[in-house]
């Protein structure tokens, strides 16, 4: 957040006008501790910039921290205020507020986070129907209202510990995310609040539900983004020829996996082969043409391509396994483990 000022012309700077404009805009701003910065230009001479120091920056972190009842801690700052007298401008940098929970996902059609419609890059054209994204709601755009609104923030920001297909579900103990609120006007949002939350949306909401909601800090974010979870998923494979019982018993067991990254992600995900294992732990016949497998896979395998094989780029797979072709008609992410 960046405000231009218009008294900067001299260095003759007043403590009070300063503090007039930064508490002006930090009304509305729960927050309990603060510190401040500034910026010198190097025209200023080194005697006039220690006078500075004391007289002006240090009188306006007294008068802010006084006049305000705030903490000035440098370590652990709800908010940053950087007086730069180069740009002639005051900046304010709010810590955001962080948030974790893990989300069920019971629809096909719903994405986890935006979707951008790649075509126009947000714009608008025809393949989006002019509204710049290819779904019409997400996980994330359902959690950003009711989050927004509680915090009084400016904007969230979703993490998710990896994402599934939009054509898939997530059952079972959730997805962990991270949601993080940029700019908060409010702070002392209750841990009992956070839980109303929780279950005012898991009542208005039917394709999603989230759980374990809970105040968290930044590092959760890299740590929810590196962890490689195994996962429990269910499938449902359609196949080109008559299959039988006995043939799908004897897909059960562990295989390891040489997966090159699949076509469809390749424009975002670097062509490499990988080798992960996926165990196919139970198998059930439902026609001549279907059947379910649970699979218990390695984070980062493809679950889908390891089924039709996509076109050898995984080895082996359930079609080469069978030597019929094979495709996942539905799947569903039974667990994070
Ligand atoms: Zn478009």
């Amino acid at each position: 957040m960046i405000k231009m000022l218009t008294k900067f012309e001299n260095n003759d700077f007043s403590v009070d006008e300063f503090y007039s404009e930064i508490s002006k805009k930090l009304k509305g701003y729960e927050f309990s501790s603060f510190a401040l910065g500034v910026g010198y230009p190097k025209e200023i001479k080194e005697e006039t910039k220690k006078k500075l120091r004391v007289d002006f920056q240090k009188g306006l972190v007294y008068k802010i921290s006084k006049e305000l009842n705030k903490k000035v801690d440098y370590k652990n700052k709800d908010i940053l205020i950087i007086i730069d007298l180069i740009g002639k401008k005051i900046e304010y940098v709010f810590k955001p507020i962080y948030v974790q929970g893990r989300y069920n996902k019971y629809s096909r059609e719903l994405p986890q986070t935006y979707r951008y419609c790649f075509k126009c890059r947000g714009k608008g054209c025809k393949l989006c129907d002019g509204k710049g994204k290819l779904s019409e709601t997400s996980v994330e755009e359902i959690l950003r209202e009711y989050f927004l609104e509680l915090f009084a923030a400016e904007e969230l920001k979703f993490h998710g510990a990896g994402r599934e297909d939009v054509d898939v579900l997530m059952l079972g103990n959730g997805r962990p995310f991270v949601l993080e609120l940029a700019e908060p006007r409010k702070r002392s949002i209750s841990k009992k609040e956070l839980k109303d939350l929780e279950k005012k949306i898991n009542l208005n909401e039917k394709e999603i539900q989230i759980h374990k909601l809970k105040f968290c800090k930044e590092e959760k974010v890299e740590k929810i983004k590196q962890a490689d979870h195994k996962k429990l998923y269910l499938a449902l494979v359609e196949c080109d020829e008559k299959i039988s019982q006995k043939e799908i018993k004897a897909l059960k067991g562990k295989h390891y996996v040489k997966q090159r990254t699949p076509e469809r992600v390749s424009a975002r995900r670097s062509d490499l082969i990988r080798e992960r294992v996926g165990k196919i732990k139970k198998v059930e016949y439902v026609s001549e043409n279907e059947f379910k497998v649970w699979i218990k896979a390695d984070a980062g395998l493809y679950i889908k391509e390891f089924i039709s094989g996509d076109a050898g780029r995984s080895i082996p797979s359930v079609s080469e396994l069978l030597g019929k072709k094979c495709k996942c008609k539905q799947l569903d992410v039974l667990k994070i483990l």
